[in-house]
């Protein structure tokens, strides 16, 4: 049978190139004879892997010098404490964004460290909606705004402009960073677990900008400083060489595809393609409002869920996996990031179509 499709929503599937060239240069890093993970970091040929990574991403990003890229550990789940430990002090506010259940958790670790203020939430709509800017009750003295663009559980994504917010903005673009090309200068710091989109698991990428740094709160270890992990390279302790190296790997492949617009214009025909095949279907559903609908997450459920193991099942046995739902959604999950293509998305299509030709 041919390599099966993995819709997992992380750790996700690489493109079949990148594992390719993993297994071709797995023994031999760059023709030092030895493998990526047996290199000291402070290894000239890893020192220079980092600085090519950071310029590849910053490349592909469109940012210029104002921003530095950090490949830090702990995940996108380390950065709800790390951001309020650095950008807030005990006793100041920052404004946070509620769209779904990652907004959800990176306020409730941000409260342990500030004055979190939630401007608007889109609980009331089972998080099927993107709260309107008119209606986000800005306090003045935020010292910055958090959101989340990709919310991946809920499959709601941020497509507005969030140009002249009067205060920094942050952003969990973890399910989405480098999917589409995004007004990057609006953004102050930027962060993604690289298992989604961009890698494996183990790195995490932290995009910002420098002069947003003002010094942390007085219990934040050293290896949680941003400002200490710029004037180390990363590499305050010894970073996560192997997952930097794979992320690498994606970039190239990303620049051989035409970069992030020619990603862009296969991503937004494989979303497009899904979204029409559920909504021409009454058998299909997808809750959520049009105008916010994920490019990378695209949850359905069916009409009749007692057919959900059987349509979990007979997907598995398609050779399309990982379909299941999040268990707090229910339903069914396709997660179609850009290692994703337009063959497997009609693949998938054609399969719901005659499930739903057997089932109905
Ligand atoms: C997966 C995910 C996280 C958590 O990532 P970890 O690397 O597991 O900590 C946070 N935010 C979003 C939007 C995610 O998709």
């Amino acid at each position: 049978m041919s390599r099966p499709i993995n819709f997992c929503s992380g750790p996700a599937a690489l493109p079949l190139p990148v594992l390719d060239r993993i297994s071709a240069e797995l023994h031999d890093f760059q023709g030092s004879k030895i493998s990526v993970m047996e290199h000291s970091h402070r290894d000239r040929l890893i020192v220079r892997l980092f600085e090519e990574t950071e310029a590849r991403l910053k490349s592909l990003l469109g940012i210029g010098d104002a921003y530095r890229a950090l490949f830090l550990p702990g995940g996108a789940t380390l950065q709800f404490s790390q951001v309020p430990m650095n950008l807030l002090a005990p006793n100041e506010s920052a404004a946070y964004l509620t769209t779904g259940a990652w907004s959800q958790k990176a306020i409730k670790e941000a409260a342990k460290y500030g004055n979190i203020v939630e401007v608007a939430s889109s609980k009331e709509t089972n998080f099927t909606t993107m709260p309107a800017r008119d209606t986000w009750q800005l306090p003045a003295d935020a010292k910055y705004f958090h959101l989340c663009t990709n919310e991946t559980i809920h499959g709601v994504e941020w497509f507005d402009s969030l140009e002249d917010l009067g205060m920094p903005v942050v952003a969990d673009m973890s399910s989405h960073l480098l999917s589409r090309s995004m007004p990057i200068d609006e953004f102050d710091l930027i962060y993604a677990g690289a298992q989604k989109n961009l890698g494996t698991a183990g790195v995490t990428i932290v995009v910002v900008k420098e002069d947003l740094l003002e010094g942390c709160q007085p219990l934040t270890p050293g290896l949680m400083d941003y400002q200490s992990q710029i004037d180390n390279d990363s590499m305050v302790n010894t970073p996560p060489v192997y997952p930097v190296w794979v992320l690498s790997l994606v970039l190239e492949w990303l620049e051989s595809l035409g970069g992030v617009a020619a990603v862009e214009k296969i991503n937004r025909q494989k979303a497009e393609s899904l979204y029409a095949a559920i909504d021409a279907s009454s058998f299909y559903r997808n809750p959520v409002a049009k105008d916010c609908r994920s490019w990378m997450n695209i949850p359905f459920v069916l009409s009749d869920d007692s057919l959900d193991s059987k349509f979990i099942d007979a997907s598995q046995n398609a050779g399309l996996l990982n379909l299941k739902g999040h268990r707090s959604v229910g339903g069914m999950r396709a997660s179609i990031y850009n290692a994703i293509t337009q063959t497997d998305v009609d693949t998938l299509i054609e399969f719901m179509r005659e499930f739903e030709r057997v089932s109905a």
